[in-house]
């Protein structure tokens, strides 16, 4: 191995961007000081390690390399072999599955697999309402999975728990082929045992999407949906601190026999994957994916994913003392989501206005929303970012009242249009400035 190759060769490369590309290259430069300045909460969002984001730009790129390891159409790929077969072994060791597939493009990408895999058009889905919080991909009219499926979607209690017993009864109604677990915006523990138990009543598989819980479940702090649902997908870009990829993986159910009964459903989604739905992968995410996987299976992560348990609990307890209405009244995972129509605002004007002062959250439905999702009634907060810059219970309660400042300011004019006063605007954008400068990312020079 040659010590110094690698590293010549990034550095000419931004070497050559900067000098040949100003432009490019400074908003590239302009990102990432956003990225380090800026109070990020949002839920989805995530820091990547330095060296996750290097092995994106590493030549495995340039490689065409259709099919799997050992199995390629293509010339070329003994190497590539060795790094998709690490992050299989990764993913497999990480989440304790049977079966992983790393070369899913996305979520969306891997959910769209599973479905098309498991399912032909017209055949009915039961998933989580996207008003709920169910994910676009989980059988949203705005997506090819509910105009090309029949989707049955199911629904919150008014609490904001998961109806499980709707869930069975509309499972017994429609008889589904697939039922979908997981969500977009759910602070609570999710009963994977109990969906798998009404699937098994209507013989429906299961998909846990997993995609804003992975890390927590990779750490043990969320119970595992491996060996309940026959599938499960994530991203690993918002809990797996990765490239921005999907992993579908499998547990107990792998070697099953597939509907049509001449293959393995881990064989169906294999094939699936590619060449139903893909052509070649992309090997350099793959590795960056490697490399995110071998980090999270790590005691360091264990600490972290607690932290982010700890943030969010802490953070959910401050809004209900600065007097919010926090859904279901606070959090067992990372996500914090708030009632802010019951202070005179709406999500999309809280949204806009925390922006302006560097605070940066989304808009989110709540349960019963009256409100479309351009506007919504809510917004939702994550700790994946505030924990990975080591910020720990104690700073919630600062996070939260530099949130509060600025919603206690706003002066609603309509339902997306406000006023904020200048003052405790820069108040706050100097704060926001000292407690990121207090609390920088890891590695991340400004
Ligand atoms: C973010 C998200 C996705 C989509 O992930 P992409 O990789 O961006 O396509 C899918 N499912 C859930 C539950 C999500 O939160």
């Amino acid at each position: 191995m040659n010590d110094n190759r690698l590293e010549s060769f990034v550095h000419q490369g931004i070497e050559t961007l900067r000098k040949d590309d100003p432009q490019l290259y400074g908003l590239l430069d302009r990102e990432h000081e956003r990225q380090t300045t800026v109070l990020t909460m949002v839920a989805a969002s995530s820091v990547v390690d330095p060296s996750v984001l290097i092995c994106e730009s590493m030549t495995p790129m340039n490689v065409t390399a259709e099919g799997y390891p050992q199995a390629r159409f293509h010339a070329g790929c003994v190497v590539i072999d060795e790094i998709e077969q690490l992050a299989i072994d990764r993913a497999k060791a990480a989440f304790g599955a049977q079966y992983a597939n790393v070369q899913a493009h996305s979520a969306t990408t891997a959910n769209q697999i599973v479905m098309c895999s498991m399912m032909k058009a017209g055949d009915t889905l039961l998933g989580m309402e996207l008003s709920s919080g169910g994910h676009l991909t989980h059988g949203s009219k705005a997506s090819v999975s509910g105009q090309y499926f029949n989707a049955i979607g199911y629904g919150l209690h008014p609490s904001g728990s998961i109806d499980y017993e709707q869930v069975q009864r509309l499972a017994h109604e429609h008889k589904p082929k697939l039922l979908i677990c997981g969500t977009t915006s759910y602070p609570r523990v999710i009963d994977f045992k109990r969906f798998r138990e009404i699937a098994d009543e209507v013989g429906a598989y299961v998909l846990a999407d997993i995609t804003h819980i992975s890390g927590l479940v990779v750490a043990g702090e969320h119970p595992s949906p491996i060996n309940h649902a026959h599938f499960t997908t994530t991203c690993t870009h918002k809990q797996i601190y990765g490239p921005r990829a999907g992993l579908i993986m499998m547990g107990k159910d792998f070697d099953r026999p597939a509907p049509d009964g001449k293959m393995t459903l881990a064989e169906k989604l294999q094939k699936a994957v590619f060449p139903f739905f893909q052509g070649a992968p992309h090997l350099h995410t793959i590795a960056a994916m490697a490399r995110a996987l071998g980090m999270v299976a790590r005691p360091e992560f264990k600490k972290l994913a607690k932290r982010i348990v700890d943030d969010g609990r802490a953070l959910a307890q401050c809004f209900l003392e600065r007097g919010y209405r926090v859904i279901t009244g606070g959090t067992d995972n990372h996500l914090v989501v708030i009632d802010v129509l019951q202070k005179g605002l709406t999500g999309i004007i809280a949204e806009r206005a925390l922006e302006d002062c560097h605070i940066v959250v989304n808009k989110n439905r709540i349960p019963g929303d009256q409100k479309s999702p351009t506007i919504t009634s809510g917004i939702r907060i994550g700790t994946n970012s505030l924990a990975r810059r080591e910020m720990g219970p104690g700073e919630m309660a600062t996070c939260a009242d530099l949130v509060h400042r600025v919603l206690a300011a706003i002066k609603a004019i309509d339902e997306s249009h406000y006023k904020l006063d200048e003052t405790v605007r820069n108040a706050v954008r100097a704060d926001v400035k000292k407690l990121c400068s207090r609390f920088p990312i890891p590695c991340y020079p400004v």
